[in-house]
């Protein structure tokens, strides 16, 4: 009957339904529902799909993607340790990173309570802003890349705060050195003498093109020496640092003080900072020697001294000092903290060192406790600053200072 070809024609597929109402053996259907959605994936999603492990994902595109960005190489392998950290292979001494996502196939991995566990560890063992750091690179290395992909549907981190162990200390972060770690005495030290007595010229490559030149590259990493070294030699905040003008730096009797303003102040409440360790004096001092305009900021535009620095421009040359610090010195912490890690540093160095409150509170102009500060005494403020002298020249490392290095 040619009439009616279709009724027998369609027969034999409805003959096939039962496939997908009968319960079958689930494990097959599982199996067969997976090739036809690596099929399909592979396809459309960069050969990419959520059975797959998340580990090779970040190694074989994030990684990658990372190396081929037109980055400074520091900028570079400060995202890399994050990636790193995210895997859970971190090598620092002592640390398990128990809930890195290595082992986590990508659905088992991007999923929110996972990603906060590992971020939050990371939070624990190096501090919330590597935490932070590895957040970003998440998000716009791995969950970016795969929701683009439509490996999957939406980033479980988009737009959600989440609970990491530290809460609430990425903002002002620098006020509380509890929550961040530090560097120990030796790194500290050796931190303050590369800077003093490395080349600005060193390493400098002549631009290929555009309006700079040599002298202005070499400029640009004297500068960002130079404040490091007062950051890591004082805690002065960096963006106090960077309002002071050359005026505010003076010297008398082997010493420097350095006049913060109530403007320049992050507390705005004036405050004095001395430092009598003679060679950070003497670099300094020889720094202030360069700077005939009284008016001029200390820390200029290093090809236009007369203005200040570009906030963005300033962060990405000091950034590269200090991860040629973590490189030069082997200092893996330093390749995921920012400036404040001098500050939190100085404070759990001179903690136990008899220096008094007050003196610590006109050293560092905390925000906690600004409206309680009576008027800096120049004496404390001394103490202090030799106390930190002691420190970074006394040899042995010791909370007690030892008196006959103090003598000397
Ligand atoms: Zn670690």
């Amino acid at each position: 009957m040619p009439a009616d070809p279709l009724p027998q024609s369609s027969r034999p597929v409805r003959a096939l339904r039962p496939r997908s109402t009968a319960p079958g053996d689930p494990g097959v259907r599982r199996r067969i529902e997976k090739v036809a959605r690596t099929r399909s994936r592979q396809a459309d999603h960069g050969g990419w799909t959520t059975s797959d492990r998340l580990a090779d994902y970040i190694e074989k595109v994030a990684l990658p993607t990372v190396d081929d960005l037109n980055l400074a190489l520091a900028s570079r392998s400060s995202l890399r340790t994050c990636l790193t950290y995210l895997l859970g292979d971190c090598r620092s001494e002592g640390h398990v990173h128990s809930a890195g996502l290595r082992g986590h196939t990508i659905d088992s991995g991007v999923r929110f309570r996972v990603l906060e566990q590992c971020l939050s560890e990371i939070a624990e063992l190096h501090g919330s802003v590597s935490a932070h750091h590895s957040r970003t690179a998440l998000e716009r290395y791995v969950l970016t890349p795969l929701e683009r992909d439509e490996v999957i549907r939406a980033s479980p981190l988009f737009g959600r705060r989440l609970a990491l162990s530290r809460p609430g200390n990425s903002t002002d972060a620098d006020d509380d050195s509890s929550q961040i770690p530090v560097l120990t005495p030796e790194e500290w030290r050796a931190c303050i003498d590369y800077l003093l007595y490395v080349d600005a010229a060193q390493g400098v490559e002549p631009p290929r093109r555009g309006k700079y030149t040599l002298d202005d590259r070499i400029a640009v990493r004297r500068t960002a020496i130079d404040l490091t070294l007062l950051q890591a030699a004082t805690g002065l905040r960096a963006k106090e640092a960077s309002l002071l003008d050359v005026h505010m730096v003076s010297f008398a009797d082997g010493k420097m003080a350095i006049e913060l303003s109530g403007e320049a102040a992050t507390t705005k409440r004036s405050r004095i900072i001395h430092v009598t360790d003679p060679e950070v004096v003497n670099h300094f001092r020889r720094r202030s020697d360069g700077m005939s305009n009284p008016d001029h900021p200390y820390f200029g535009t290093p090809t236009k001294p007369e203005t200040r620095w570009d906030l963005s421009q300033r962060n990405l040359a000091v950034r590269e000092i200090i991860l040629e610090l973590a490189d030069a010195l082997d200092i893996e912490l330093l390749r995921t903290m920012r400036s404040h890690i001098w500050r939190a540093t100085i404070r759990a160095l001179v903690q136990g060192t008899g220096v008094s409150e007050q003196a610590h509170a006109a050293q560092f102009g905390d925000r906690r406790g600004a409206d309680r500060l009576v008027p800096a005494d120049a004496q404390a403020g001394i103490a202090l600053a030799e106390s930190l002298h002691h420190l970074r020249t006394g040899g042995e490392v010791s909370g007690d200072p030892d008196p006959s290095t103090l003598a000397n």
